[in-house]
């Protein structure tokens, strides 16, 4: 099984800390569009004709799409492709876009799953940022689309933000929860260097929220949505029992995707290569034939690297009999006096020949991972 993922590098207006690709120049969206589906088609072959479970329109903001073209999308993948009978279909799209008709349209549509990218319920976080809706447009949009028969919404939130009080970050866990949505991601606030707040941070003009206030949300986080029936399933995802996104968790199982658009990547087992992040490149090479990507072959190191980083963060967690057996390292015999402090310390548990982290070490699991590296062949 694979997975889709199509980059919509459009949006509205740039969010003070946002580094991902994206352009404000939706008038050149019609030219893009013809180059995607140009790209899909010329790429059919990249799955090697496995089938396909999970489409996903990230960005960017994908809900800034008409529906038509949504749909022209879904129905060159479903010519070029195998599909699965009932695959995921997620798009991410913003409150301010969600209108009851853009809601009705998109409810036509094949998309089964929204992500809705809310972020805070209070107006003043949304104003800081620099997001484009506000607080009553998120509540509306995640209520209208229930309405409308949308059953697996997932919304994001952020934390650590300056001025966001203990008090004020569960409320807005709660609000969240009281929406119903089957799926919540959460992230803390990163200060990107080439972000309006990297700026701001250059200039002395922001201060950033402090590792204890940051791990004290997360922790507030986990315990909140636990306590709710939430699971975690990664560091920044939970969800209702059986309702996991299949499309991340597949990246994080190692499993092939395709991505078409800017600066999408794409992995096949072996290779994974990335599209050039600039939308009048990624034009121009679609529509002469010349694309313009970069392609890495993984070596064992690397993948078992991938592998470490990705899994820790996961409830799977890692299967020493796994790395062994795919790439011929003992794990356990290696690394066994820094595993055997992490269990002591109650960063980590073991289950027959699986690790994983505790809620205490995913506080950590970047620099535990980073610990773990195998650094040669
Ligand atoms: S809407 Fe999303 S992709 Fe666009 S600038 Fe904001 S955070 Fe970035």
């Amino acid at each position: 099984m694979a997975g889709i993922y199509l980059h919509i590098p459009f949006c509205r207006q740039a969010c003070h800390y946002c580094d991902f690709h994206f352009s404000t120049q939706v008038k050149t969206m019609g030219d893009l569009l013809q180059a995607m589906r140009r790209e899909l088609q010329s790429r059919r072959n990249y799955l090697e004709g496995e089938a396909v479970e999970t489409i996903y329109f990230g960005g960017g903001t994908p809900s800034l799409l008409p529906t038509d073209d949504i749909q022209r999308i879904l129905d060159d993948i479903y010519i070029y492709f195998p599909v699965v009978e009932k695959p995921e279909i997620t798009l991410e799209a913003n409150p301010d876009d969600l209108t009851y008709h853009k809601i009705i349209e998109l409810a036509r549509t094949p998309v089964n799953r929204l992500s809705i990218g809310i972020q805070s319920f209070r107006n003043q976080d949304l104003q800081w940022m620099n997001r484009a809706h506000t607080a009553a447009q998120a509540d509306f949009s995640v209520k209208c689309a229930q309405d409308r028969g949308f059953e697996n919404i997932t919304i994001d939130l952020i934390y650590s933000i300056p001025g966001l009080s203990e008090r004020d970050w569960l409320e807005n866990i709660r609000k969240a929860v009281d929406m119903q949505v089957q799926h919540i991601s959460a992230y803390s606030l990163t200060i990107e260097p080439k972000t309006a707040f990297g700026h701001q941070l250059a200039k002395q003009e922001l201060q950033p929220v402090d590792d204890h206030t940051s791990g004290t949300q997360f922790l507030a986080l986990v315990h909140e949505l636990k306590r709710c029936g939430f699971e975690q399933y990664e560091v920044s995802n939970f969800c209702l029992p059986g309702m996991q996104s299949k499309h991340n968790s597949a990246y994080w199982l190692g499993k092939k995707y395709l991505g078409v658009g800017p600066s999408a990547h794409s992995f096949n087992g072996a290779t994974r290569q990335w599209n050039v992040a600039s939308n009048a490149l990624y034009v121009k090479g679609w529509m002469n034939g010349v694309p313009e990507f970069e392609i890495e072959t993984l070596d064992d190191r690397t993948q078992l690297n991938e592998y470490l980083m990705t899994r820790l963060r996961t409830s799977w967690g890692i299967d020493l009999d796994h790395i062994r057996s795919a790439f011929g390292v003992d794990l356990w015999q290696i690394e066994n006096d820094y595993l055997l402090q992490l269990l002591q310390d109650g960063l980590m548990v073991k289950e027959n020949s699986t690790l994983t982290l505790t809620t205490q070490g995913l506080l950590q699991a970047d620099r535990i991972a980073s610990e773990l590296f195998i650094l040669e062949s």
